[in-house]
């Protein structure tokens, strides 16, 4: 088996030629320095796929929502984020039953949406989820008063909430509140809220306002 495998790895570097000059390969892709970063190929990555191509590509990416929301909006449309589901399939843990409700699988679709305190927060915000489902969350019907402009960013933001909370049950031991959802934005310390600012400044704000605005006390 060695031997084989020696084989084939000799027969691949049969021709290549060391040398002792410096290496003074380039790349299109490499910054003015030279260096290979990835931020700057995943870009160039991400805009060649058409928006036909990808469905999901202009809602995930073209947002004023921080990075770190837009990567979770990235998963989540897919199915891909680390809910018990999708744990239960890498054999992570041996029961998928929601945290929250104790009443269903914890799928992306169920948490995001359909659990009880998600169901109901979607119910506050005037967004009718019925039989929606994460993989076209963009399709949720806008309520008027939040202007087309900012309603991907504000979607993405209510999912990213909603997935946080999510967080603060399983670990930090917190029971699962329509008013503890809302009220994190009242206090104004939002991690999500903090997060806008500190990354994007003032392009977010519009965003973050019609959220606060909305997300009003119950
Ligand atoms: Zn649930």
């Amino acid at each position: 088996m060695a031997a084989a495998e020696l084989s084939t790895l000799e027969e691949l570097t049969d021709e290549v030629l060391l040398q002792t000059e410096p290496d003074d390969r380039t790349s299109p892709l490499a910054d003015k320095d030279g260096v290979l970063r990835a931020g700057p190929i995943y870009t160039a990555l991400m805009n060649l796929q058409a928006e036909e191509q990808c469905p999901f590509y202009k809602f995930v990416w073209i947002n004023h929502a921080p990075p770190r929301v837009r990567f979770f909006a990235w998963l989540l449309v897919q199915g891909k984020i680390q809910c018990r589901t999708n744990l239960l399939v890498k054999t992570i843990i041996e029961d998928s039953t929601c945290e929250l409700c104790k009443a269903d699988a914890e799928s992306p679709d169920h948490l995001i949406l359909h659990c009880q305190t998600a169901s109901q927060y979607w119910a506050h915000l005037g967004i009718a989820v019925r039989h929606a489902s994460v993989s076209q969350l963009w399709l949720l019907e806008r309520p008027t008063r939040i202007p087309t402009q900012h309603y991907h960013t504000f979607l993405l933001l209510c999912a990213w909430q909603i997935w946080k909370h999510r967080h603060d049950v399983v670990f930090r031991s917190k029971e699962p509140s329509l008013l503890l959802l809302v009220a994190e934005l009242q206090r104004g310390s939002s991690p999500m809220e903090t997060d806008c600012h500190e990354k994007t400044g003032a392009l977010l704000r519009p965003g973050v306002q019609y959220f606060v605005l909305i997300c009003s006390p119950l």
